[in-house]
Formats: structure tokens, sequence, C-alpha cells
């Protein structure tokens, strides 16, 4: 059983000490239904993950730009601005770039190809198993780590 991630303060108040391999990642998930949202950040809180939540593609952006996330979880189908189009904007962002998994209901042929065109790393599909959810996470926080922590001893 993983532990309870630490409480995230601000950026400016991060212990620069402790290395950024040790702080806990930093996850979105962008998703328009209420429901949804509560179910995936209950899933991932009882798995030790905090997350943030972002309703559309335009929120996600702006959490990102504000601070940048270690992990996107990307629904595909949301208003005002999908997350096809997000995650085009982010990749195109002058910023650290997050991992994003892209959660969609969509079962058409394709679909995970058109994801990873749109410049995302990996794939769920609707409706998911809490186990699948948390396996998808924890694999590419561990990836995250991995990069990190080879940045910091570069
Ligand atoms: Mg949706």
């Amino acid at each position: 059983m993983r532990q309870p991630a630490r409480s995230f303060s601000s950026g400016s108040s991060r212990d620069v000490s402790a290395g950024p391999a040790s702080a806990p990642p930093r996850i979105l998930m962008a998703e328009d239904n209420a429901i949804n949202q509560r179910v995936g950040k209950l899933i991932l809180q009882r798995a030790g993950f905090l997350i943030d939540l972002a309703a559309d593609g335009v929120e996600t952006l702006d959490a990102h730009k504000k601070q940048p996330y270690d992990l996107i979880l990307m629904d595909c189908q949301m208003p005002v601005m999908d997350g096809f189009e997000a995650s085009r904007e982010i990749r195109n962002l002058p910023l650290p770039q997050p991992a994003i998994i892209a959660v969609t209901a969509n079962a058409l042929v394709g679909e995970r190809e058109r994801c990873l065109k749109a410049g995302m790393d990996d794939y769920l599909s609707k409706p998911f198993q809490a186990e699948q959810l948390v396996a998808v996470v924890t694999k590419w926080v561990a990836i995250r780590k991995g990069e990190k922590s080879a940045a910091s001893t570069a």
C-alpha cells in the first residue's frame, strides 16, 4: 500500500533541498462530468494520490499554465475545448510537459491513434475499473519520477 501523498504547497515554498523526485506528483483530472470527477478523485485518493480537477480544455490549459502538472488525465469529450485540442495546445506551450493520459468513452476504431496523434501518451477507455485507473496513474507517475531524477543528476 502506497503512503498517502503529502499535501502540496506552492512552488515558492517547496523544500528544494528535498529534490524534485521526492515532491508529490502533480496530477490534474480534466473531466466535465461531475460524477466521473468525484469517482475518479475518490479512487485516486484511496490509492494515495492527490489530484486537482478541471471541467474543460480551457480550464485544463489555464491550470497547467499556472503551475505545470506532471500528469494530466484528459477526458477527450469535453465542452468548450475538447481533450484533443487541449492536448495539442499543451504540447505547443514552452512549459514543462506533462504525461497526458487520454480517457475516452469513444470505442471507435482508431481512437487510440487519434489520441496519440494529438500528443497524448497513453489511453484509458471508459468505463474503466478502479484498478485500471490506479495502474495507469501509478505507471506514469513512476515514469515521470524516473525522468525527474535523471534530469536532477544530469
Ligand atoms: Mg466528457
